[in-house]
């Protein structure tokens, strides 16, 4: 299955993109994550891309699908794949859809976390992840910065609500509640309730 996973900064992206996938049996991939990534490996990737992070802006798009497309070519994604973070422009969206047209493949479905803007203000600002053993706040969950990535999610990523509604492919979910109930719903969008993820016919209880 191919899905693409949208949503604010906040939302839980990354927890459910890791939940959904395993279910889907197809790696989770995440643009933030691998922009990470390199950052802490001081790669030249992590060097482009780390003042547009720090700033709370998009890195530009040539760099990102450039990036995404060598991931998408990487084996274990042949039989599909979770993205996370990605397209967050109309620009990556139809290049994501001419990539995947190259290859003679399409998106199954778009699901978006729905989640208001005051609960994601609240959620990020006291977001803080493990980096070597110690609890830290990202530097982009600074309140000045979550504002502008709220506002750049806002302009630049939500007209992809519409873009992917008007293709029939999105879902729109309902983000607030606990992770297993998101992740319910999310995978009842998908048609993927447990039982039929394994491509079974749905035949038998629901
Ligand atoms: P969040 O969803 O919490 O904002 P991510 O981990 O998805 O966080 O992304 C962190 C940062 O990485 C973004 O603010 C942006 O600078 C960069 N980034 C991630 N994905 C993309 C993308 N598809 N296009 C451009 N920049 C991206």
């Amino acid at each position: 299955m191919r899905v693409v996973l949208l949503g604010p900064p906040g939302a839980g992206k990354g927890t459910q993109a890791q939940v959904i996938a395993e279910k889907l049996n197809v790696p989770a991939i995440s643009t933030g994550d691998i922009f990470r990534a390199n950052v802490s490996g001081q790669t030249e990737l992590g060097q482009q891309a780390r003042e547009y992070m720090d700033a709370g802006d998009l890195v530009p798009d040539e760099i990102t699908v450039a990036m995404v497309k060598s991931r998408l070519a990487e084996p274990d994604a042949k039989a599909g794949f979770l993205l996370d973070g990605f397209p967050r422009t109309i620009a990556q969206a139809e290049q994501l859809r001419s990539s995947l047209a190259d290859l003679g493949q399409e998106l199954d479905g778009v699901l978006e976390l729905v989640v208001d803007e005051d609960e994601l203000v609240r959620r990020l600002s006291g977001r803080r992840m493990l980096v070597d053993g110690e609890m830290v706040q990202r530097d982009d969950d600074k309140p000045e910065t979550v504002r502008h990535r709220l506002e750049v999610y806002r302009e630049q990523t939500s007209p992809l609500s519409g873009f992917y509604e008007s293709e029939g492919l999105l879902s729109r979910i309902d983000a607030i509640g606990a992770v297993e109930e998101v992740t319910e719903r999310a995978l009842a969008a998908l048609g993927a309730t447990d039982g039929a993820e394994t491509g079974d016919s749905p035949a038998g209880d629901d």
